[in-house]
This record gives C-alpha cells, structure tokens and sequence, in this order.
C-alpha cells in the first residue's frame, strides 16, 4: 500500500478488533450462529476486507442490503458462506453468485418458489416477516395466507425465518416484547424453520431474542449496542488529519465560512485537510473536538467542504505535519461525533469518505 501523502489524512481500521467483537458477539449469540452484517460497505469500512477477515475467523454467514453489494462479496469471500440479500432480487439475477435471497414479499415467494419448481432444484431463501416495522417482509395478511396455506412454499428451500427489531436500542420499549411475541407466533404457524432474529443491540436484550442466527452490524464495528451504558465492543476506526497551516489570531478575529465563531482570546487555529466532503459532518460546527496528544482539541467554525478549524492554543508546539486524531480518540468516538451532529453513530461510519488514505490493521 502506498504510504499516504503528508496532507493526507489517514483512516485506520482496525480488522482484527472488528473480529475481536464478532467473536465477543459469538459468546454472547449462546448456541446460535452470529452473521456478519456487511452491507454498505460494511458500514463505510470496506466489505471485501472486513468480509475477508470475517470469514478466516470462521463467520459463515453475511448479510448486505443489495445485489451488487452481495457479487461483490462472493468475488472477495469465495463460495461456501451464505451471503444473503435483504432487499432480495429476481431469479436468476445473481448470476450464479449463490446468492440467498430474503424474500419480502408473497410475489417474491411466488417468484423465487417458481423457478424452483421449474428446474426441480428448491431455491434456497429467507423468508422475513414483519412484525412492526412497515417496511420489508411479509405483512400480516401475507403471513396469514402462507399460514393456512404452506403449499405456497414449494420450490423453497427456507433457510430461515427472520424478523427485524424496531426499537431493540430501546431495552424497555414495549416493542420488543411484542416483536419477539409476534415472530413467535409467526414461527408456529409456518413449517419449521431455523429462526433468525437479533440486530446488535438485540442481542443484549436476553434470552427472549436469541435464536438460530442473530444478525449484528453496527457492534461489529464498535458502535455501542447499548446506548446509556458503558460500550461493551473494541473501537475500530481512527481518523488522523494532518495540520495544513497553524496562525495566530487576536482577541475579535472571526474563523471561517459566516464568522461563526469569533475569538476570545488570543488564539492559535489549526487547519486541517478533512471536511464535509469526507463524511465531516457540517452539523459538527463549532460543536465537536478533535484530540491531540491526549488532550482535546476544540473544533471552532463551520466545517468547509475540504477543510476544518480547530483550536490548538493550549497546545503551543503544534506545528503543520502534525496529526490531531478526529475520529477515535477520547471524546471523539463515532457515537460522540454522531451525538454532537444530532445523528447515530452509524451515519458517522456510513458517511466515511473517498479520500481518506486506508490503513487496514492486520494483527
Ligand atoms: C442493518 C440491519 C441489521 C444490522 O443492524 P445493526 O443495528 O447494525 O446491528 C440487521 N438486520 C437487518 C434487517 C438490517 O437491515
């Protein structure tokens, strides 16, 4: 890998912690299996390399949202793990990539059911039902028809049933229990199947949520799975951003785009080559902090497309060439960044940039 350019700023991901937290998620899934969640890219963090490590860890079954998402993963495991669509496709559509996919509706049942019936082979599927969601998988009627009629089934070969959880970051929300309610009952009245049912937070919610496979991502990636409480995964990303220029300014002196922020003391303000073009959130303005040499270093201004401000006056000998840590030092972790911009910490990692230089940990 080419070493990256002195005003580079370098993203480090860590594949080693991400399979640290899997095996950690592993422990936690009792009995059951635990897939790896790698859809968009997994998370901004790359799906060929995290799918590559997931896999020599022993994972054999993944997720991802689209079609294309899922032959470019097959490209970079190999065959053998399941690699399951949840917006699903057509038959065929996966150009013998062996694609799985989640079948969301009873057209796509009909459809996928039918090629199956056609070439004699039944046609590997997961079959999601809704239970709370109102937005993928079988409704209540659909399910209800299937129920009463499982010759619908033919040409399937259902690897599992799945449901997705609503509200599982949520531990006391009345909707979990109900979900896992619903999805039993779901179960008991369709032939019987392996069940698939937690996302990460679901997963820390007890035994009620446990089942043939849970379905984790964003833990994986050291997103805290329990909001409120102490992050139980291993951090994974870290963006160091090079200084480009160090000024001094005086007492009354605005910084950047609409003199959002003024000076209140004599300043020294450190710019530095990442901003809203690389997934720096502009909703960050004047409200995050960077840190450097363990102590934290307030962002001042607006975020520019290219560049941000910061303000390094407790620090004197930061000089440009020097590396303030915006993503994955303390007070800075995604789900920091994500609470100062009003988001989640997965749209911090989704929206992860093009241009940064990638480091990828081995161990
Ligand atoms: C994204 C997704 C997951 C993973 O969710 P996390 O909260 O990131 O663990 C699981 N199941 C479905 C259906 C999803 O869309």
């Amino acid at each position: 890998m080419p070493r990256p350019a002195s005003t580079e700023a370098v993203l480090t991901i860590d594949l080693p912690a991400i399979v640290a937290n899997w095996k950690d998620l592993a422990l936690r899934g009792g009995p059951g299996a635990v897939a790896g969640v790698v859809k968009a890219d997994a998370y901004g963090l790359g799906a060929a390399e995290v799918g590559r490590a997931l896999r020599a860890a022993g994972c054999r079954h993944f997720f991802v949202a689209q079609l294309r998402e899922g032959m470019a993963l097959r490209e970079a495991i190999g065959t053998g793990p399941m690699i399951a669509v949840l917006g699903g496709f057509r038959p065929g559509e996966d150009d013998d990539a062996g694609l799985t996919p989640v079948l969301n509706s009873l057209g796509d049942v009909a459809a996928h059911g039918a090629a199956g019936r056609a070439d004699g082979v039944a046609r590997r599927a997961i079959l999601h039902v809704d239970t709370a969601m109102a937005r993928l998988g079988l409704d209540a009627g659909e399910l209800a028809r299937v129920s009463q009629d499982h010759g619908l089934l033919a040409g399937l070969d259902l690897l599992y049933v799945m449901t997705h959880l609503a509200c599982a970051d949520e531990p006391a929300h009345p909707l979990n229990a109900a979900q896992a309610q619903r999805f039993a009952a779901a179960c008991a009245g369709l032939p019987k199947t392996r069940r698939c049912f937690a996302n990460s937070s679901g997963m820390f919610l007890g035994p009620a949520f446990a089942s043939d496979l849970s379905r984790p991502g964003c833990a994986l990636y050291g997103i805290n799975p329990t909001p409120g409480q102490a992050n139980p995964m291993r951090a994974v990303v870290r963006l160091d951003a090079p200084v480009l220029q160090v000024r001094e300014i005086a007492p009354g002196t605005p910084v950047g785009y609409g003199a959002s922020w003024t000076a209140a003391r004599p300043t020294r303000v450190a710019t530095v080559a990442v901003g809203y073009a690389d997934g720096y959130l502009r909703s960050l303005s004047s409200r995050a902090a960077a840190e450097c040499r363990g102590q934290p270093v307030p962002l001042i201004g607006r975020v520019s497309m290219d560049l941000t401000t910061f303000d390094v006056t407790d620090l004197p000998d930061i000089a440009p060439g020097d590396r303030l840590t915006l993503i994955g030092g303390s007070g800075c972790s995604p789900d920091d960044l994500a609470a100062s911009a009003g988001t989640i910490g997965y749209e911090i990692l989704t929206s992860l940039g093009a241009r940064y230089h990638r480091d990828y940990l081995r161990g």
